[in-house]
């Protein structure tokens, strides 16, 4: 349901802990971009709390007193049973992060997939199609593996544990015959002979990420493929540990995540508004929020 401009829009992320959740920035800044009244509120739900306190907000957006809301860990899969039908991408993902109204059906959907897939669009990272790494095996790896498979990629997940990694290929190989997608273990013996292969490598790992930013999910000892892009779906610091090595490897194109977090948030927003956010305030407003964070 898309409302007219005398209401007040109302949406907000559920999930827990939030603390460090930039959602709120991004979603006003999608508001005022297209002078929209409306508020966007945190609700950290603790899981003995969830049915309860999931219900009340489910029924405000079947009754249209808010347009919807985000899904956030760790409620990305247990919020599916509540929603009346899934998207292609929420379903065949298996995880939901938007939730909105539609001919009086609660939909669930994922904007992760998609605002990857823009982002590595816009940086020309997506054309024409090749081989990718993807490190690690969780939600984040999942999307990404879904984006690029359906982009016409070949995916390599790179896992310290397998059986995650496993549960992936099994269910995205669900989706086509031709989907290609191999494991490895995140280790420099594994990966070494593979590397000529690698286009693109994506870090879906949160290893290197604020506080601990030394760290990195790279193997020790293997040089980064310098021939290869590098995106780091970390945004805080904006300049990894990984990027600086792959950088200093050689490496011509490095990215980190800041653009599919602005990408997903703005495919949302237009879930539950119909209107297509300006994506350089949402740029602007977040840069400056996380300049004065620093500061
Ligand atoms: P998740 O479901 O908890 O998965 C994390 C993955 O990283 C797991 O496979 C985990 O392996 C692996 N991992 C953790 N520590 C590791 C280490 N020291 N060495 C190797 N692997 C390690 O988290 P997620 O939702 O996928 O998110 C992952 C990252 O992506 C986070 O930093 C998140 O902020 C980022 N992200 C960014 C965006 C964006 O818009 N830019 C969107 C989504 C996520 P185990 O299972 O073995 O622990």
């Amino acid at each position: 349901m898309i409302l007219t401009e005398a209401h007040t829009f109302t949406f907000g992320l559920i999930g827990y802990p939030l603390g460090h959740s930039y959602s709120p920035v991004l979603q006003q800044a999608a508001l005022d971009s297209v002078h929209l009244p409306g508020n966007y509120y945190l609700y950290e739900i603790e899981p003995s709390s969830f049915d309860a306190k999931i219900q009340i907000l489910l029924n405000e957006i079947r009754s249209g007193s808010r347009q919807g809301l985000n899904v956030t860990i760790p409620y990305k899969e247990k919020i599916i049973p509540y929603m009346d039908c899934l998207t292609p991408a929420a379903q065949d993902i298996g995880a939901v992060n938007t939730i909105y109204i539609e001919n009086e059906f609660l939909v669930g959907h994922n904007t992760d997939a998609p605002g990857l897939l823009t982002d590595l669009g816009q940086k020309g990272l997506l054309d024409p199609p090749g081989v990718a790494l993807i490190i690690g095996a969780g939600g984040a790896a999942r999307g990404a593996a879904y984006a690029l498979l359906t982009s016409g990629w070949q995916v390599t997940l790179a896992a310290r544990r397998l059986q995650p990694a496993q549960q992936i290929q099994a269910d995205l190989s669900r989706m086509s015959s031709s989907t290609s997608i191999q494991i490895e273990t995140l280790a420099s013996e594994a990966l070494q002979p593979r590397l000529p292969d690698f286009h693109l490598v994506i870090n879906a790992t949160p290893v290197g990420m604020a506080p601990q930013t030394e760290a990195s999910p790279w193997p020790h000892h293997l040089p980064f493929p310098p021939h290869a892009a590098l995106y780091d779906m970390i945004y805080n610091p904006a300049v990894t540990r990984l990027m600086v090595n792959a950088k200093a490897s050689g490496c011509q194109r490095v990215y980190n995540g800041l653009g599919m977090l602005i990408q997903q948030a703005a495919l949302a927003f237009e879930c539950w508004t119909g209107q297509k956010p300006l994506i350089p305030t949402m740029q602007d407003q977040i840069l400056s929020y996380l300049d004065t964070a620093k500061s």
